[in-house]
């Protein structure tokens, strides 16, 4: 079981504060799926739906460290809506204001995630590929961490072939695969070959060797 709090928080926005639930202890268990995702395999629950806030005032929706604590007595609570839809709201407010695309392409990927775990999938379908398509410009507005480069151009070929787009897929693992070393590339292989007979589900991400 997650251990949840009830953390108050103050809105960076409008300055209202409220409750949010969050979780004080994350854990890490080093295991990743192709996509990236930690994956507890159904064992506990997924900590991402705990990664966002939004503001009952002024409906801003960001990743919850962005919110201030508050030691004061708070009234209002966050609204009980679900997770996939706060990461969409982030992403659309963060392209409004013309925050970096990569931390668009994060929400969007948080998003498809959340919405993974309610059977949301025709809209984990449409995050996916709002997702690639802001990592691929958060590689040319260069918000994308130099070090993270390479496992980013991954993920954009991921996104495309668990969202459907095996031939979009395809061709962008083709195109980045002299780029990839390591792991990355020896994923993207085995990915190209599911791109080849249409399967969208994740699998393990395999280090070498193991
Ligand atoms: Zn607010």
């Amino acid at each position: 079981m997650l251990y949840i709090a009830e953390i108050g928080v103050k809105c960076p926005n409008c300055g209202v504060k409220f409750s949010s639930r969050q979780l004080p202890v994350l854990f890490d268990t080093g295991y990743r799926n192709s996509e990236l995702r930690q994956d507890f395999k159904g064992q506990i629950q997924q900590m991402e739906h705990y990664a966002v806030v939004t503001c009952p005032s002024c409906g801003r929706a960001d990743w919850s460290s962005s919110f201030e604590p508050t030691a004061e007595q708070t009234v209002l609570t966050q609204p009980n809506m679900p997770s996939h839809l706060q990461f969409r709201a982030a992403a659309i407010a963060g392209e409004r204001q013309g925050r970096d695309f990569y931390n668009v392409g994060l929400f969007y990927l948080h998003a498809a995630w959340c919405a993974d775990d309610v059977h949301a999938e025709p809209q984990a379908r449409e995050y996916r590929k709002f997702a690639s398509d802001a990592f691929r410009k958060s590689l040319v507005d260069v918000s994308c961490p130099v070090a993270r480069r390479p496992e980013i151009e991954y993920l954009i070929g991921e996104l495309l072939r668990r969202a459907g787009e095996f031939e979009s897929a395809r061709t962008h693992f083709n195109e980045v695969l002299p780029r990839l070393s390591g792991r990355f590339a020896m994923m993207a292989r085995k990915l190209i070959r599911l791109c080849e007979s249409r399967t969208i589900e994740a699998i393990d991400f395999e280090s070498i060797g193991g």
